[in-house]
């Protein structure tokens, strides 16, 4: 979502500007990405909003500040732009936890059924998927899909919430995020304790017994819209600790709480510096490119989830 600008009056902010109209560029930004990186986005947002901004852009160049999986959707969904990855060592462990041999063996062992990939994965596993999903609209996604039973990959945590709620058979990968399946009923009783009066929002990432401690389960974007749009002042918050700053900023009087600020913390969200964003704008480089083959077939998954996602 669009962020109330910040006072751009110092160096390395005009610097920032300047290069992204000589560029031609736009920074987009995940919701994870430490607060100075969020400030100087045009759009910060989850990997839904930010897939579909890859999408609507007319800059030239896309500086993704987030992680490999993020560049590389922006890589298939805008073959004529340059798009950058400003550390591309930044990477999710939970991508890495699938690769397309896997998804092969998924293919050959449950013909027929259709095999849908959380975002959270690379492009050449996503070619090989028959639909994309994110934490926003798994549900629907799921739902939409002339199947009685659907295999969800690489999330076991998303797949087990979303068959709560889909009236079908979901077979998993047993694959996590490590920073979100590491909270536990413990980390949350001690956070309660400490803050009575707040609620606790989790992310459909976290363990089962996490989720069923929940006053609400959403996505990073949904978790935004629900603290700003609910009466209460207080929010424990269960997921990484980054979705606090814009939390903060946009709701200044309310309180909010990480459930666990060491375990909420993902590296690999934190790689990205403000110098490394000023020398990708300079240099052009390191791009994320994706190969033509692997591009089609990760772009035919991701279409078909926008086209559901817009659909009312
Ligand atoms: S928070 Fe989890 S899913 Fe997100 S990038 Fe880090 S490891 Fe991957």
């Amino acid at each position: 979502m669009p962020m109330t600008q910040p006072e751009r009056n110092n160096e390395v902010f005009q610097k920032i500007e300047e290069l992204k109209r000589t560029r031609k560029a736009i920074i987009l930004a995940h919701n994870y990405q430490p607060p100075e990186i969020q400030d100087i986005a045009d759009f910060t947002g989850d990997s839904l909003e930010l897939s579909r901004r890859a999408a609507e852009t007319d800059a030239s160049v896309i500086v993704f500040c987030g992680v490999a999986f993020m560049a590389e959707t922006a890589a298939v969904l805008n073959p004529e732009k340059i798009v950058i990855l400003p550390k591309p060592e930044a990477g999710c462990p939970m991508a890495d936890m699938i690769t397309p041999e896997d998804m092969e063996r998924i293919a050959t062992e449950y013909p027929g059924v259709p095999i849908v990939t959380y975002v959270n994965t690379t492009a050449a596993v996503k070619a090989k998927s028959t639909i994309c999903c994110t934490s926003a609209n798994a549900m629907k996604i799921v739902s939409s899909l002339d199947s009685e039973r659907v295999y969800m990959a690489p999330d076991k945590n998303l797949a087990l919430y979303t068959a709560r709620y889909v009236n079908k058979e979901v077979l998993f990968w047993n694959g996590y995020c490590p920073i979100h399946h590491s909270l536990t009923a413990e980390d949350v009783l001690k956070a309660k304790s400490e803050h009575p009066k707040a609620l606790f929002i989790a992310h459909p990432e976290c363990n089962p017994e996490v989720l069923d401690m929940a006053d609400g389960i959403f996505s990073t974007s949904g978790m935004l819209r629900f603290v700003s749009e609910s009466p209460e002042e207080e929010f424990i918050i269960g997921t990484e600790v980054g979705i606090l700053y814009p939390m903060k900023k946009m709701n200044p009087s309310k309180k909010f709480y990480s459930a666990s600020p060491k375990k909420l913390f993902c590296p690999d969200m934190k790689k990205i510096a403000l110098y490394d964003v000023i020398r990708a704008l300079e240099t052009l480089e390191p791009r994320t490119v994706v190969s033509e083959e692997i591009r089609v077939g990760a772009l035919k998954a991701i279409k078909k989830m926008l086209a559901i996602s817009d659909l009312p």
